[in-house]
């Protein structure tokens, strides 16, 4: 579909008073607070209109809009940071911008206009500065979300779609070391499927098994292939990695992966410094034997909630595998710390991976 639109910057429709000293930015709930305001774009009639940044608030919809009984909306999650000069950082907002793309063509969706997603998300940031948490882990978390929004309960895809730029403040994430359950029976994504895309509905169908997996006193599930549950995917929400003898070993980027973009900073980390990488078929059998024998060194999941995530216990089959101190991983510490230093501005953003406002 198209994606034409004209103007450079948005205009802005700032709040009569901020409510900013409403809230606890040392120590912010995540996800139910959010900043003074929000981008919004229409498109409608085939080309993007009406963006603007606007006050955060609630919006009045059809009870037969498209996306609530069809689930057409895809999503995007970033974070920004503010270093020492007080500048916001914003982690690879480019990489996010291109995701949403690519998710919103494979679910029938507009492209989004560099200059709606990008520009906007720019002088967001730069007119909510304020939000964005200084202290040491916190950060500001970016929500881009795109959905249909056609008042029509007829199946076909939506003509009209609402894109919309939230944020909230994020607190210290405590990523202790978690148990993890590989899934031998319900499936996230199959080859031909949407995996590959942020979309609602891969996040609605994943609730039951991981809830049904922390009944069970796991904090999330692996996910193992659609036809035969043997091959390694996922770590709940986000990518997985495992170091063995030495080497950095992940599933490769398939149609059931979500391309993570920390996983390809890790991936692009890891090159820079010389450990071997290998992007392949990972077997559940693979692992298990690995650790049986001692030769897995790290497991740890990937995304932009955690950066980094030890996994300390696989379960499989009814067997909990313990897993190797979480103070010798030389590798998942190395990279977190890192990125975390490039995020934040302390290290030199040797890659162009940082927006800086
Ligand atoms: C968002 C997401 C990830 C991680 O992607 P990042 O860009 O690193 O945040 C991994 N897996 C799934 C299923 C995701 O939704």
């Amino acid at each position: 579909m198209t994606t034409e639109f004209a103007s450079a910057t948005l205009p802005i429709h700032p709040v009569a008073k901020s409510r900013l000293a409403e809230v606890d930015l040392q120590n912010p709930v995540f996800g139910r607070t959010f900043a003074d305001h929000m981008v919004s774009a229409d498109f409608v009639d085939g080309r993007w209109t009406n963006a603007q940044i606007m006050p955060y608030g609630n919006l009045s919809l059809s009870p037969a809009l498209s996306v609530i009984h069809y689930g057409q909306g895809i999503f995007e999650g970033l974070k920004a940071y503010k270093n020492d000069k007080g500048e916001v950082l914003v982690f690879r907002p480019e990489e996010n911008w291109k995701r949403m793309n690519r998710s919103a063509l494979r679910m029938c969706m507009p492209e989004v206009p560099e200059e709606i997603f990008l520009d906007g998300l720019r002088e967001l940031m730069n007119l909510d500065r304020g939000w964005v948490p200084t202290r040491e882990g916190c950060s500001l978390y970016l929500r881009p979300v795109l959905f249909a929004t056609d008042a029509f309960i007829g199946l076909r895809p939506s003509e009209t779609f609402k894109f919309l730029i939230i944020t909230s403040p994020a607190g210290v994430y405590y990523a202790e070391p978690v148990k993890v359950k590989i899934e031998t029976h319900y499936t996230r994504a199959v080859e031909g499927g949407t995996g590959a895309a942020k979309c609602a509905g891969n996040y609605a169908a994943a609730m039951y098994p991981t809830k049904l997996a922390g009944s069970q006193g796991y904090h999330q599930v692996i996910w193992t292939d659609g036809k035969q549950h043997q091959y390694i995917e996922e770590a709940g929400s986000m990518n997985i990695m495992f170091v063995i003898n030495g080497k950095l070993v992940t599933p490769a980027e398939t149609d059931s992966v979500l391309p993570g973009i920390t996983r390809r900073s890790v991936l692009a980390l890891a090159r820079e410094w010389g450990i071997p990488v290998e992007e392949r078929k990972v077997s559940v059998n693979e692992i298990i034997e690995a650790i049986q024998n001692g030769s897995l060194e790290e497991a740890f999941g990937c995304g932009t909630a955690a950066t980094i995530a030890h996994i300390r216990t696989i379960a499989y089959q009814g067997v909990d595998y313990e897993l190797p101190g979480v103070e010798n991983r030389r590798f998942a510490n190395r990279v977190y710390n890192e990125l975390e230093d490039i995020k934040r501005g302390r290290t030199a953003d040797r890659h162009g991976w940082v927006m800086t406002i």
